[in-house]
């Protein structure tokens, strides 16, 4: 069962808040800047948009600064006045990266993270395993960084202030929601006690956390497990002074008689974690006699920091049922919800919209048909499965507890990191599921060869145009539906005459730098090359999402009329 200590601890299980204290509530709302944003005037007591956002978490932000990229008229309503003020998830991954870099945001963000973290499996004073995760896997921008979330969520919130479609709206608490063909109407409750208010849109974007009211409203069920076992989170003002971009060392402390984690974060902030062990409450370890002994577990003199939260939580693993039901589509926590060894939970979100937002453009902006939207879940599920796996078994990893298995583990791992190939896999991450977008029911080309790239993303590397600047893929390719291909596999007309964006790569052995033609980019790593050739292409279409649609070989003309649908009408100007 959940359980509650008082004002201070909050009670979560892995995303699902039991009991979570109020900010205080403003009389009147404020539209700081710093905060929250308001581009349009929310003073009506109905306003009509294409998108209604629910929540305005990592993922909300995201779809927000997505939508609002593409012009979309986007309302967010977020319950809370101000930024959640504590630290949960504290590091994302390379796919999230690359969305905010094309979003224009990440360079922001990298001001205050850390993307020197090495990763270390513990069991008593022998380290069995340690690896670096912010090593990139093709997408072309760090892997795993740590980070303060609120300063992340302050980043997100600030790119949204460029788009004047966008309206936030803070301290309104969605509390119903009806749907018909055409729209949906969300009630709102504002804070400061005002009458409710209503908002109407053509689509809605749940993405309101593990505790969703909307998906309680939509009457979808949230099947999956709780893990009784509950652990204990302190949250510190570091003892030592650590500049922002000196390395980290996060690690998982797999000791049989108390499992935990150590993570040291950016901007002096220091989380400790522990396993509740059984005959211990929570109530016991949060008094002073209960910190000090934990903290002196992990080497922490008590009287030498500043702690500022400690809490209790069990862990969930779940994930609705269904992710759309009619004009509303659930996001990040409030689809599903992992553990937290991975560090997935905020990538997942962010993945989520990512794959949302450009169908939603599709179909407000271009021809496409509703049924676009039919394939966000089946792409997205398979990945949000296989991160849950991982993460479970990592969470196994760190908390064996029979001697036996104990010792093979950490000989089995030690002898591992010895072998050629799986020892560096290992020490680089790589054993992380690789991104890769469930094709069945997906929009993908319709034919697919033996060794398709249908569903992986395009590399992301450095490419040198004619003006001899090198720049990164992303920038080129500029958020459009785009034909990627080498000399001998120019664009299919069709996809031309429809619209599509053309990138015309040559290779770096047969091209002199300096005598690049205007509208081609050289391949100058051979990166592009190489992945082409493992599916024995010259040529990607590529979506606006930058997963790949099809390859030269693949696509047929069936292909042509459908991807045309998606485009034509599109007007996106990224910030790539
Ligand atoms: C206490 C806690 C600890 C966590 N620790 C970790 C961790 O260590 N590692 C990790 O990877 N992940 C962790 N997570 C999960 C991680 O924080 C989430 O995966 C991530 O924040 C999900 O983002 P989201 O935007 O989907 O949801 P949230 O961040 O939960 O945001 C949801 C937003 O919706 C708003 N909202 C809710 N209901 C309404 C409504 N009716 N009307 C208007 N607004 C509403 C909320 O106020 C909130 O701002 C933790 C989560 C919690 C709660």
């Amino acid at each position: 069962m959940p359980y509650s200590l008082g004002n201070d601890v909050i009670v979560t299980h892995g995303g699902i808040v039991s009991q979570v204290p109020r900010h205080p509530v403003a009389h009147s709302r404020p539209t700081s800047r710093n905060n929250m944003t308001s581009s349009n005037d929310v003073g009506s007591p109905t306003l009509d948009v294409d998108v209604v956002i629910i929540g305005f978490g990592p993922t909300g932000a995201t779809a927000a600064n997505l939508l609002g990229q593409r012009g979309i008229r986007t309302a967010v309503a977020e319950r809370d006045v101000s930024i959640y003020p504590r630290q949960r998830a504290i590091a994302s991954d390379e796919d999230a990266h690359r969305v905010w870099q094309g979003l224009g945001l990440f360079d922001d963000m990298l001001a205050t993270m850390s993307t020197d973290v090495r990763v270390h499996f513990k069991h008593g004073d022998k380290t069995f395993l340690s690896m670096t995760s912010s090593q990139s896997h093709d997408q072309g921008v760090p892997g795993m960084c740590y980070y303060h979330q609120p300063e992340l969520e302050r980043v997100l919130r600030q790119g949204i202030e460029r788009f004047p479609s966008v309206t936030v709206m803070p301290g309104y608490d969605a509390i119903d929601l009806v749907q018909d063909e055409q729209s949906v109407t969300v009630t709102l409750r504002p804070a400061d006690g005002s009458p409710d208010r209503t908002i109407t849109g053509r689509y809605v974007i749940a993405c309101d956390g593990g505790s969703s009211s909307i998906r309680k409203l939509l009457g979808i069920a949230l099947p999956g497990k709780h893990i009784e076992e509950p652990w204990f989170d302190i949250q510190l003002r570091a003892w030592y002074d650590l500049p922002v971009d000196a390395p980290l060392d996060f690690t998982f402390i797999s000791d049989p008689h108390r499992p935990g984690v150590d993570c040291p974060c950016p901007m002096g902030y220091h989380r400790v974690e522990f396993r509740v062990n059984k005959g211990e409450t929570v109530e016991q370890l949060q008094t002073e006699e209960g910190l000090r002994g934990l903290l002196a577990e992990r080497g922490i003199d008590y009287d030498q920091v500043e702690i500022y939260r400690s809490w209790g939580y069990t862990f969930h693993i779940r994930q609705a049922e269904q992710w759309r039901k009619g004009r509303a589509f659930l996001a990040g926590d409030a689809a599903h919800i992992m553990p937290p060894f991975a560090g997935q939970g905020v990538s997942s979100g962010v993945r989520d919209v990512a794959n949302l937002c450009w169908k939603l453009d599709a179909v407000l902006n271009a021809h496409a048909s509703p049924s676009l939207l039919d394939t966000y879940e089946p792409e997205r599920r398979p990945n949000v499965q296989q991160l849950t796996d991982f993460s479970l078994r990592i969470g196994k990893l760190v908390m064996l507890e029979n001697p036996t298995a104990v010792r093979m583990r950490d000989s089995v791992i030690r002898a591992a990191m010895k072998l050629p190939t799986l020892g560096p896999l290992i020490k680089s991450n790589g054993l992380k599921p690789r991104y890769q977008l469930g094709t069945t029911g997906g929009f993908f080309g319709r034919t697919a060869l033996r060794r398709s790239p249908r569903g992986s993303f395009i590399a992301q590397p450095w490419v040198t145009g004619s003006d001899l600047t090198p720049v990164r893929l992303d920038t080129v390719l500029d958020n459009k539906w785009t034909w990627v291909g080498f000399p001998s596999a120019p664009i299919p007309t069709p996809l031309a005459e429809a619209g599509v964006h053309e990138v015309k790569l040559e290779y770096s052995s047969a091209v002199a730098v300096h005598d690049v033609a205007a509208g081609h980019y050289v391949d100058s790593e051979g990166t592009l090359e190489r992945q082409m050739h493992r599916s024995r292409a010259r040529g990607f279409l590529v979506r606006p999402d930058k997963f790949i649609y099809a390859s030269d070989r693949e696509i047929s003309s069936d292909d042509y009329a459908r991807v045309a649908a998606v485009v034509e009408g599109l007007q996106l100007s990224g910030t790539a």
